[in-house]
């Protein structure tokens, strides 16, 4: 571990081209000047990305098809930096959490969630938050900084090997709802999203993008030519509601959500997730399920349920089932579609909301001590 931290202090310092923050596409552009200098054909570039993509090289050393002082002048310019693993946990309902260290300490999450047939990867967008969200334990954490692209990048590259290796399968889906608003680390995240799609090879259906409802965000996604999957925290159907839960309903509220989220359908023909935390006595009224049908009328949405998920400092409850089921049943009286989703990972605190590090004096464990047996 302390190499790898060296490796990357080392890139800092002396300036070197991350090749992860680019595309494919772009490595021609960005690999020309080293390739040029020693006369090397520009098709090595293809040969670096697919060593890269699809090999996933950790170092330039492990290039063994290419001569020996490209790979040494590549180490030299350039660098594929892996993050440092701080923490790893599995849950015994096989859910994997990783905590990551930053290359300047900021520390992010990703969950690896496996069902029946596939493995969904959850990944964080922004080190910390600055939405507020009210249930939400990274919101309370406050705002440390954006990801870059290949931070972003990273996560799913460096969480696909122990996909691999643990469940004997790789990512089929990707879900950005760890921590952070992907909307609000705009560039950064429609990057990634080219590079999770254009060079790891995973199809944009198998990528949500979800957001608290940031519109310029929502129409900037519309505008990408790759059908890349919506999901929205709506969590309230009601102007006064939701600003309670999710402030950011003040800037964005809901006519104008909606209006954005019209335009994202019609350019896309895509169905919009809708995410909704269930409250005891605080959301999960039949009149408000009445009320978010009324919204969700001229659109495909399907609501996931997610009951809430106590975190420390509020005295709200989950709904109770019984609260839950009569939602659904008034949801689907009116035509929408639901389901309830349990959250995953709860005893690693790796479930929904939970995604928050406990950064003053944590001791971070080593990595093979902490991975329980499920
Ligand atoms: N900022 C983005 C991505 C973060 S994921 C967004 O808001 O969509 C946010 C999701 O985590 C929410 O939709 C909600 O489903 C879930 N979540 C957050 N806190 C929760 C909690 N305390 N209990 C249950 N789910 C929670």
């Amino acid at each position: 571990m302390k190499i790898v931290v060296l490796m990357a202090e080392e890139a800092e310092t002396t300036g070197r081209h991350e090749l992860l923050d680019h595309h494919p596409d772009e490595y021609e552009a960005v690999l020309g000047p080293a390739l040029a200098e020693l006369g090397q054909p520009t098709y090595r570039a293809r040969q670096i990305s697919g060593w890269v993509h699809e090999r996933f090289a950790a170092g330039f050393d492990e290039m063994t098809d290419l001569p020996a002082d490209l790979r040494t002048l590549l180490a030299k310019r350039y660098s594929i930096s892996p993050l440092e693993m701080a923490f790893q946990a599995r849950s015994r309902d096989g859910t994997v959490k990783h905590l990551w260290r930053l290359r300047d300490g900021e520390q992010v999450e990703s969950v690896l969630i496996p069902s029946r047939d596939r493995v969904t990867l959850c990944l964080s967008s922004q080190a910390g938050c600055a939405l507020a969200c009210r249930f939400c334990a990274t919101g309370d954490f406050g705002f440390r900084r954006q990801l870059s692209a290949a931070e972003i990048v990273a996560q799913f590259r460096d969480a696909e090997l122990v996909a691999r290796h643990v469940f004997g399968r790789g990512i089929a889906n990707v879900v950005y709802m760890g921590m952070g608003e992907p909307m609000a680390n705009l560039d950064a995240v429609l990057a990634s999203l080219s590079i999770l799609h254009g060079g790891f090879g995973l199809g944009a259906r198998r990528i949500t993008v979800s957001t608290v409802g940031l519109v310029p965000g929502i129409r900037a996604l519309a505008a990408r030519p790759e059908p890349f999957r919506l999901a929205v925290s709506l969590h309230a159907p009601e102007h006064t509601l939701r600003e309670t839960l999710v402030p950011v309903e003040k800037r964005y509220p809901l006519p104008d959500l909606f209006a954005a989220l019209r335009e994202y359908q019609e350019a896309k023909g895509r169905r919009i997730t809708f995410e909704y935390i269930m409250i005891d006595r605080v959301n999960d009224s039949h009149e408000l399920a009445h009320s978010l049908a009324d919204l969700l009328q001229d659109l495909d949405g399907f609501v996931n349920l997610i009951p809430y998920n106590p975190i420390p400092g509020r005295d709200w409850r989950p709904s109770p089932p019984e609260r839950i089921e009569g939602f659904v049943q008034v949801l689907e009286s009116r035509g929408v579609e639901a389901a309830v989703r349990r959250p995953r990972g709860l005893d690693i605190a790796a479930a929904c909301g939970q995604l928050r590090l406990e950064r003053e004096g944590m001791e971070v464990e080593d990595t093979g001590d902490a991975d329980e047996a499920p």
